[in-house]
């Protein structure tokens, strides 16, 4: 149903590390059903504050209507508890696995993997939490609880932070249990992995190690913290390569947002290109890398900056891309304005078309309804 012409909204991006607050407003021309009362933009609405980089898009429009994906790679809920962390807010609501599922249906995607938010607990930029360990216990259970209630739409992974002393106790809870033993998410900009560092390297090295035993797949999010301005680029991607991606040989691993941290630098593109490298050479330890494509079209973006990312994604193989929206906190983030925003980039319609269907082994045999 068409809505309101010049309806102004604000909104947040909450999956930077610092990047949490960062506002846009934007124009809807066309809203669907999603932005009624019951809708997560309450979420950040209620704490966004302006900032001055403000920027207008129309991006709930889709340019074109290529067939939806059958899967988004990259999703989250938030418990009320890690909503009113996150945004200050004691009475934000949180996002629930209803909530997600009527955005899903409104984008016509059947079914989401959903990345525990329990990392943000032990967030490495924020002060330490009281009882950090049980907090992210409940985090944990809180997300299998909401996505059992779905078992033919969503799929969750475990996570946390693969610093803390924790985190191997939490994996192996993780693996053991019915809802979260399909995989494990880990964020190294929020938790704050500094690839430089070769303790840290050594500690998430063990998590990889661990994971691989129990055939865990990973999603990780590999761009360093930008809160504590962290080097990133294609030096700290070789070590990934070489020393985390060689100590999990036998999972899947799901590189999040194109390697970035959302939209598309210099950075991320020295990063991602020591994996088109890899994948040229048929380097045996990208054999089960897929990649994800969460949030990397942004508004501003030029046509040179969208040619640029297609032909990246080219050189990947669209056979290993995957899209993802990310947390439905703003209309623009909501999956169906998320996939209008990715076909903007100028892929033909057969890419696009492998792109959507694409399904990651740790996507598949679901419950039948
Ligand atoms: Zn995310």
């Amino acid at each position: 149903m068409i809505l309101v012409l010049g309806v102004l909204a604000f909104a947040g991006i909450l999956d930077r590390d610092d990047k949490a607050y960062r506002v846009y407003s934007f124009r809807m021309n066309q809203v669907s059903q999603g932005l009624e009362a019951d809708s997560p933009v309450k979420l950040f609405v209620l704490n966004a504050r302006t900032s001055g980089d403000m920027q207008t898009g129309w991006f709930l429009s889709p340019p074109q209507s290529a067939q939806a994906p059958v899967i988004d790679s990259h999703q989250h809920l938030f418990s009320p508890a890690a909503a009113a962390l996150v945004t200050g807010n004691p009475n934000a609501p949180g996002i629930s696995a209803r909530t997600l599922i009527e955005l899903l249906d409104s984008a016509g995607i059947q079914r989401a993997l959903v990345l525990s938010m329990a990392y943000t607990w032990g967030k490495a930029s924020r002060a330490p939490v009281a009882n950090e360990y049980e907090h992210v216990k409940t985090e944990n259970d809180w997300t299998a609880q909401q996505v059992a209630q779905y078992p033919d739409r969503l799929r969750a992974f475990c996570s946390f932070n693969p610093l803390k002393p924790y985190a191997l106790e939490e994996l192996a809870r993780c693996s053991k249990d019915p809802q979260l033993h399909y995989g494990l998410k880990l964020h190294f900009g929020n938790s704050d992995v500094d690839l430089d560092n070769p303790n840290d390297v050594a500690k998430v090295a063990k998590v990889f190690e661990a994971a691989n035993r129990y055939h865990m797949p990973i999603v990780v999010h590999l761009h360093t913290s930008i809160d504590n301005q962290r080097k990133y680029g294609a030096d700290q991607a070789r070590v990934f390569l070489n020393q985390l991606l060689a100590a999990a040989p036998d999972v899947p691993v799901q590189i999040a947002h194109l390697a970035g941290a959302g939209g598309f630098n210099s950075a991320t593109d020295a990063a991602l290109g020591v994996f088109t490298d890899a994948i040229a050479k048929h380097d045996a330890r990208m054999k089960k890398v897929w990649f994800d494509a969460t949030v990397v079209v942004r508004p501003s973006m030029s046509p040179d900056d969208l040619q640029l990312i297609a032909a990246r994604i080219r050189q990947l193989g669209v056979a290993r891309v995957l899209y993802g929206s990310d947390a439905p906190a703003s209309p623009l983030l909501y999956p169906k304005a998320g996939w209008a925003a990715f076909q903007r980039l100028p892929l033909t319609p057969d890419e696009l078309r492998v792109v959507a269907g694409n399904i990651p082994p740790y996507m598949r045999d679901f419950a039948k309804r």
